[in-house]
């Protein structure tokens, strides 16, 4: 089993490829220099039991999801709640469609955002590679999508409280992407890809 299949064994436990549409965890990905490139970053806008915003970064042939309660903000003063939940295959990051009813994370899903991002923390002395930044618990990122753009922080709160091992926070840096006081999931809710907002989705549009 190659690397690769051990990141996503949780995610193809989880599905049953027969019944869903999304991407199976097979899609190969190009490795080596890839710290050097720009790579996939995607936000997916799910309404699944409870609505959410799925962040995902293109590390090492995988995304490293997070899941954002509340959505992404461009302005400083917020800190969204970032859940980190289990790698997806890069294939995900163009998924929109409606996940079965009674399947894992049932429900309709857009493409809210999507575009690239740089590590950040490559700058740093000495420099530390996105597997490393995550390591520490401070991830430091520029994103160029559509909707955000800019720097964003995730920060590693866990061991505040029992349960919390899993939780960052996403907030973004003081820059002049940032946009205090504005409101980018209530002023934007269609999809970048298709235009269409997730209640088309879910009424089969
Ligand atoms: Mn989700």
């Amino acid at each position: 089993m190659s690397d690769r299949d051990g990141k996503l064994r949780e995610y193809r436990e989880k599905r049953d490829f027969d019944k869903t549409p999304e991407p199976g965890p097979a899609a190969p990905a190009p490795d080596g220099e890839e710290e050097q490139r720009p790579r996939v970053f995607v936000i997916q806008k799910h309404d699944a039991s409870r609505l959410h915003y799925d962040f995902r970064l293109e590390v090492q042939g995988v995304l490293k999801s997070w899941v954002v309660p509340k959505g992404p903000s461009l302005s400083p003063k917020d800190k969204r709640l970032a859940v980190m939940t289990e790698d997806h295959p890069l294939a995900y990051a163009s998924f929109e469609g409606s996940i079965p009813e009674g399947e894992y994370g049932g429900g309709a899903v857009i493409v809210w955002d999507h575009g690239t991002y740089r590590n950040l923390k490559l700058d740093d002395t000495p420099p530390q590679t996105m597997p490393e930044a995550l390591a520490s618990g401070h991830v430091l990122v520029w994103l160029e999508g559509q909707k955000l753009r800019g720097g964003f922080a995730l920060i590693h709160t866990a061991g505040r409280r029992p349960g919390d091992e899993d939780n960052w926070l996403l907030i973004k840096k003081s820059d002049e992407r940032a946009q205090p006081g504005s409101d980018i999931v209530g002023e934007r809710p269609e999809s970048v890809v298709t235009g269409r907002v997730i209640e088309d989705v879910k009424g089969g549009a």
